[in-house]
């Protein structure tokens, strides 16, 4: 198998040909023909994020030490089973489940695979992941059927889909007028609108600093914008129900929270980085919810395919370049030349 490694952070990554594992038990072998580049392998390729006051979280302290494939929106071919495997055959296309737990603990039971307590292995972050020929996956109910759907689309369900999707079922329980901010509306953002919408959503405010994104937020269903550099951004957001922050900075925490009405809830799936300082009484007094939220979980992941079967979710645009471009193609990722999402083809 061919695999693109991060060998030394920030340096481009190195094509490596080692063997391809064999599937035992009920593990599965699937052959990766699409892998989407996530704005969080950027991360992984610095090697931190970003904790502000000048304080970083090293990747290598959660497990991800170089020579690391990085890649967590796989797609692929069941190339070969385990001898305990049931339900896939050799030949299915199917979507991999990245947030793979330890598959023991109560949480991992519970279905909350990505909030595993015990020793996650998570694809891509801290498990080899999809910027390879090869991926192996630990059991079949982590594949999911996508017929239907575009290659390149499905792949992309699996981080960035999911991730907005279970960042709005922590919304608070909407009344028909209340208002949502979406913080950021690049790709995530426009998924957001588009699953704010199929929940029945309308009174949804797209938020940018850039006046494109925010009439393609329009386009998407966002019943209006705010350019969130205006001077009176702050008032027009005031008094909203909730604020799903898609970037995760200092100023988009900080209008997010401050807008909330009495009640409201700020979810934050955003990994720009940078720290909050907020003073504490308020946040009792005007009982408002802060609320983190990372990734998703498989369930969640099934209804977003459900979703987008049905043609519910808006696709931002999706490019897809040769896997051997991936250097380039983060660099420019990171350079912010990239509109939507592009996927890497193997
Ligand atoms: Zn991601
Ligand atoms: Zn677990």
């Amino acid at each position: 198998m061919i695999s693109y490694q991060i060998v030394e952070h920030g340096k481009p990554l190195q094509r490596a040909v080692m063997d391809t594992p064999k599937p035992q038990g009920t593990e599965v072998l699937m052959r990766i023909t699409r892998a989407g580049v996530c704005h969080s392998d950027l991360h992984i390729w610095d090697g931190y994020f970003d904790l502000g006051g000048g304080k970083r979280f090293y990747v290598k302290e959660r497990g991800c030490v170089p020579p690391f494939t990085p890649g967590h929106e796989p797609f692929g071919v069941v190339e070969a089973v385990g001898k305990k495997v049931k339900g896939v055959k050799v030949g299915q296309k199917r979507l991999i489940f990245p947030w793979i737990g330890c598959g023991k603990c109560a949480v991992c039971k519970a279905g909350q695979d990505n909030y595993c307590v015990s020793g996650s292995r998570f694809l891509g972050v801290n498990r080899p992941g999809a910027y390879a020929t090869h991926v192996l996956v630990p059991d079949p109910k982590y594949l999911i059927d996508t017929a239907g759907i575009d290659d390149s689309f499905a792949s992309t369900l699996a981080c960035s889909a999911v991730t907005v999707y279970s960042a709005i079922n922590k919304l608070p329980p909407l009344g028909p007028k209340d208002a949502v901010a979406v913080l950021g509306c690049g790709g995530l953002g426009l998924i957001a609108i588009s699953v704010l919408r199929a929940k029945g959503v309308r009174n949804i405010i797209g938020c940018d600093i850039d006046d494109a994104k925010l009439a393609a937020a329009l386009k998407q269903g966002a019943k209006s914008t705010v350019n969130t550099r205006a001077p009176d951004a702050a008032q027009k957001l005031q008094g909203i129900a909730a604020a799903v922050d898609l970037v995760g900075a200092p100023a988009t925490a900080a209008l997010g929270i401050a807008a909330l009405r009495k009640g409201g809830r700020y979810v934050i799936c955003g990994l720009f980085g940078g720290e909050l300082v907020h003073p504490l009484p308020p946040i009792a007094q005007r009982a408002i919810g802060i609320v983190g939220s990372y990734v998703g979980n498989l369930q969640e992941l099934k209804e977003v395919v459900a979703l987008a079967k049905r043609k519910k979710l808006k696709a931002a645009p999706v490019t897809t370049r040769p896997a051997s471009e991936v250097t380039a193609i983060l660099e420019d990722l990171k350079a912010g030349k990239i509109l939507g999402r592009v996927v890497l083809a193997f």
